[in-house]
């Protein structure tokens, strides 16, 4: 056949596609192309056949085991940005991890340890949180509900089974009595979190457990140096939209008969918003709904952090006196998981909700360390132990026992209504802290502390008996001990959701609501919080809270 055969009638009405492979056709079918290229065609085909029968042979064989290679290690594999990266490079690198993949899987071969993990280990995200406690949890949900179908956030948690964490170890209250306005908006709005949460964490409209959320108002005892700030205080309260009340001693005397008011000048007492309920069903409910909206959580222990290698000049108007500094970004988190494989996660944004732990996460970022320039300001945070005790008295007060918190720093509050109690302490700051590193169950302290305390406030507290006791954390801000909220003031890609000390759960919801509306809108809107950002330890602007717990 000399000339190629097109079936086509028309051929200039054909798509160029088809036309290229009638081209190709009839490429192949003009005998006259034979002679220069027919020879090595033939001797293709004889390879072709050559590699057929070889292969034919070789699966006849048993196939190799594992074994017979052993692992081979390769560096653990960090694709680029694809925001930022070289498309073609990206591609290339992409293309040849693939590649090494396939040739693993074809070969049978492990890449290496934490190789299973790697090929479920999410590598990239827009948001990563350290810690996946109340705060982290409840700050991705604020963060994925700003933009639900396209951000993607991975929550880093180390011990999923929250033994040591705060959250789930507290004594789950919530107040809405504090000194600083932006403390009462935000326990305010942590109360309607709670109200409403069955239809915010409701998942394909199956409502979350119940928290079993028990109202009772908390009654803070000021002696007469108290008076003023309390006034204070309450004045303010009102003003940001909580329902509290002043309380004389004779009012509380014929109220609460059993208390001894010797040292009593003034009370303070919650009306609304107030009470107690289950941290650990508000966690788990937290925790459900993220998953159902594809918030990952990864267990493992964020143990460093990588640079860009590249350096920046800081934007002068950022902060007033760090222009011609230069500065590196983190873009890139190491997390060591349970099978001690390590793996890499590049994030754009990160958010430390490591309760107690935030400082070592600081740490892992330099910041706190002697060098010039911002990053030698420490994060003032670190762990106080606090013990809970729960006891049982028969013969105390029942269902009008108050939240009580006392001027020297013990606070009570009644569990269920068959005369178990709850209570905690907080030393004042002239008083002993309880050693960190002490293992007992602080026994020795209730009977030398707090008992005496107890029975001083209510006489018939003499007869109670001590039931148990736990003891966790506070993840105590030394500098004010207030929250630390917002981004540092370096590194500000990376956030800060922590620091609150004895209110973090009921302070959490607000906390997500403000990152949200600074991380994604870039200002706060509905809650402002520019106070607890970190900047104000450059500043040494303290915001204390007075006369409060
Ligand atoms: C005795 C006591 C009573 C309290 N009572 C109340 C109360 O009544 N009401 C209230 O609102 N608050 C209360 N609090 C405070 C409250 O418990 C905390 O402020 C709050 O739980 C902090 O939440 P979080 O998620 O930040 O911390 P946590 O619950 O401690 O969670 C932090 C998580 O981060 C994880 N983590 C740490 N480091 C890493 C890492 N490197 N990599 C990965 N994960 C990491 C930890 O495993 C942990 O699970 C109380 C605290 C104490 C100690």
């Amino acid at each position: 056949m000399k000339k190629a055969f097109c079936v086509l009638p028309s051929f200039q009405n054909t798509s160029p596609r088809l036309r290229l492979v009638c081209r190709c056709q009839r490429w192949y079918s003009d005998d006259s192309k034979k002679d220069d290229t027919g020879a090595s065609r033939d001797a293709a085909r004889a390879q072709m056949d050559e590699a057929k029968r070889l292969a034919k042979e070789s699966s006849k064989q048993k196939a190799p085991k594992f074994d017979d290679f052993g692992p081979i290690y390769r560096p653990t594999y960090v694709p680029d940005d694809p925001l930022t990266a070289d498309p073609t490079k990206r591609a290339i690198k992409v293309l040849k991890h693939q590649g090494w993949e396939l040739w693993d899987a074809i070969r049978g071969r492990s890449p290496g340890p934490g190789w299973r993990e790697a090929r479920i280990f999410p590598q990239f995200c827009d948001t990563l949180i350290i810690g996946g406690g109340i705060m982290g949890s409840v700050v991705a949900y604020y963060l994925k509900e700003k933009i639900p179908e396209a951000l993607n956030i991975v929550v880093v948690e180390k011990d999923p089974t929250y033994q040591h964490a705060a959250s789930t170890n507290s004594m789950g209250t919530i107040r809405v009595q504090f000194s600083q306005p932006e403390n009462v908006k935000a326990a305010l709005y942590g109360a309607e979190f709670l109200r409403t949460m069955k239809e915010k964490l409701n998942v394909y409209a199956d409502e979350p457990d119940d928290v079993k959320f028990n109202p009772q108002g908390f009654l803070f005892l000021g002696t007469e140096a108290d008076v003023p700030q309390m006034k204070i205080n309450h004045e303010m309260q009102i003003e940001c939209g909580a329902k509290v009340a002043l309380m004389t001693p004779g009012r509380l005397a014929a109220r609460y008969p059993w208390m001894n008011l010797e040292d009593i000048a003034l009370a303070s007492y919650g009306l609304e918003q107030e009470g107690w309920y289950d941290t650990w069903k508000l966690l788990y409910a937290l925790k459900k709904k993220n998953l159902s909206m594809g918030i990952h959580y990864v267990d493992g222990e964020v143990i460093g952090f990588e640079n860009d290698n590249q350096w920046g000049d800081f934007p002068e108007h950022y902060i007033s006196g760090a222009g011609g500094q230069k500065f590196q970004r983190m873009v890139r988190a190491k997390v060591k998981t349970h099978n001690h494989g390590e793996q890499r996660i590049q994030f754009s944004q990160a958010v430390i909700a490591a309760g107690h732990e935030a400082a070592q996460i600081c740490e892992l970022l330099g910041i706190g360390k002697p060098q010039p320039g911002i990053r030698v300001i420490q994060c003032p945070i670190e762990k106080r132990k606090r013990y809970i005790y729960m006891f049982h008295c028969p013969e105390g007060p029942r269902l009008s026992f108050p939240i009580l918190v006392d001027p020297n720093g013990l606070y009570v509050r009644r569990e269920g209504i068959n005369g178990m109690y709850m209570c905690s302490y907080t030393p004042r700051s002239n008083q002993q802290e309880p050693d960190p590193d002490d293992p007992n169950s602080g026994e020795e302290f209730f009977n030398n502390v707090l008992w005496p305390k107890l029975v001083y406030r209510a006489p018939v507290f003499s007869k109670l008996k001590l039931r148990g006791s736990w003891h966790t954390f506070y993840d105590y801000n030394y500098f004010d001990q207030t929250g630390i909220v917002g981004p540092h003031p370096y590194y500000f890609n990376i956030s800060f959701a922590c620091g609150f000390s004895g209110y973090g759960i009921q302070h959490a919801p607000a906390v997500g609501h403000a990152l949200g509306e600074l991380l994604y809108e870039m200002k706060y809107v509905d809650i402002d919080m520019t106070k607890f950002e970190f900047e104000r330890f450059l500043q040494y602007d303290v915001v204390k809270e007075v006369v409060i717990v």
